[in-house]
């Protein structure tokens, strides 16, 4: 048997980069193995400019159904401000985009390459092109980990190897380690993503982008709305409030279930408002035909097709409409149903809802509660985040509460029994 490491971190991703980093710096030998030919993981895949490491406002509230204990203790490991001070202080630029952080040069590489520096001057071994297929038990309490190319002992393990990514040729790998070792494994499916949406005059909206609110009904009962820049297509939408919701279409559709959403075009209004806010315009824009009635509130196009959709004639001027014309109007600018019938892929989603449940591992350190020495960490934990910096924010924290904790364990001399 070959010299045990005393910390093995399965994934190049943030979150096992981190992991490695946080065990290094308490002094210890780490190593790290990645499946692919360059550690990064999803940090590749992202557009520059458009990638938020955290943000300045970070909770439970910003992630969805996980436990919130775990949230809690992970988060308050490290918190939003301790990362970016850390990222500061290990060399990586900031700067804020309304609330949203990212890397001062907007290049997504950066992030990578400020971890692999930090990897490198604390001397952790990197090996690429190493992907895990089995992790086994000794019988001395230590960890054999066999990859494609050679088997490796350690004292603790870190598994951070992602979710389900297409684009990185991630193939839930991660998952099926997990299962092996008897833990409970949520199905992942794609999560922040576009949802394929059909409502009777959707065909019209191809290339429209305005502010709105998708609200989401499931088998009857509303599961979540949200707010934001809406781009619509021929076949669906995309933009804030379609990604945050589309979490919990993949996943009713996945049960069979019927997901039907309500489109406002008017946030935050209800039609009572909405037929108000239309009425006290009126007055205003009497003179001028139907299809001018909503100019400069909603594109154009969006406008025409809405007029029409509430039964209203393009060309009929104005002041000939009646209060039930303007409520219609405000009907349909407020509570537009649609069906949604789909959403993007695995190589479409910004990360995957489902994975190893949090009940599997100890709120404070990610210890798997079934494998004692083994610690979770990433986007493998049923732990998904909205839009805004929050993955990413997972993905730190969790590294550093798992890296760090398999050290504290190592001091105290713990067996992994
Ligand atoms: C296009 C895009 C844009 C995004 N933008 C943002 C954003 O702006 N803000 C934000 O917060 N989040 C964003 N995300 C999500 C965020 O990048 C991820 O949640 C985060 O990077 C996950 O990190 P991770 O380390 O858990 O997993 P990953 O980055 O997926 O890393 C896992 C690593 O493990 C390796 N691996 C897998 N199986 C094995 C195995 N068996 N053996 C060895 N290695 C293995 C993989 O090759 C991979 O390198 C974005 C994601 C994408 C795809």
């Amino acid at each position: 048997m070959s010299r045990p490491y005393d910390v093995l971190v399965i994934g190049g991703g943030v979150s096992g980069m981190n992991a490695a980093i946080a065990a290094a710096r308490k002094g210890v030998d780490v190593i790290l193995l990645e499946a692919g030919d360059h550690i990064g993981g999803q940090l590749l895949t992202a557009d520059n400019g458009n990638y938020y490491v955290t943000n300045e406002q970070v909770g439970p509230e910003n992630y969805y159904d996980a436990d919130p204990a775990v949230l809690k203790e992970v988060l308050g490991n490290l918190p939003g401000p301790a990362l970016q001070t850390w990222l500061e202080e290990i060399g990586l630029a900031l700067k804020s985009d309304d609330g949203r952080i990212c890397p001062a040069s907007e290049q997504a590489v950066d992030v990578r390459d400020a971890l692999r520096l930090q990897l490198n001057s604390r001397f952790v071994r990197v090996e690429t092109y190493q992907k895990v297929i089995s992790i086994n038990k000794t019988e001395d309490g230590l960890f054999e980990v066999v990859g494609i190319k050679a088997t490796f002992y350690a004292k603790k393990v870190v598994l951070a190897a992602g979710s389900k990514s297409l684009e990185t040729g991630m193939d839930g790998s991660g998952c099926r380690l997990a299962e092996e070792l008897g833990m409970e494994v949520k199905k992942p499916l794609p999560a922040l993503t576009s949802l394929r949406l059909f409502a009777s005059c959707s065909g019209d909206w191809d290339g429209v982008s305005c502010d709105g609110e998708i609200r989401l009904f499931v088998n009857g009962d509303k599961v979540c709305a949200s707010t934001g820049s809406l781009q619509f297509s021929a076949s669906g939408v995309s933009g804030t409030p379609a990604m945050n919701v589309s979490r919990y279409v993949s996943r009713a559709l996945d049960e069979g279930k019927e997901v039907k959403a309500e489109l406002s075009f008017l946030p935050g209004m209800t039609v009572d408002e909405a037929f108000e806010f239309l009425m006290k315009r009126f007055e205003r824009v009497k003179d001028y035909l139907a299809r001018e009635y909503l100019i400069g509130l909603i594109p154009k196009k969006l406008a025409r097709s809405l007029i029409r959709q509430a039964g209203i004639r393009h060309s009929k001027p104005i002041h000939y409409l009646r209060e039930e014309d303007v409520r219609r109007l405000a009907e349909v600018m407020t509570a537009l149903p649609a069906e949604v019938t789909g959403h993007g892929n695995f190589r479409q989603a910004q990360v995957c809802t489902g994975g190893v449940v949090t009940s599997e591992v100890v709120p404070e350190t990610l210890e798997s509660r079934k494998v004692p020495g083994l610690y979770l960490a990433g986007e493998l934990l049923d732990v998904d985040g909205m839009c805004g910096g929050y993955n990413l924010q997972w993905a730190f924290s969790s590294g550093y509460t798992a890296g760090a904790s398999a050290v504290e364990s190592l001091e105290r001399g713990e067996k992994n029994e």
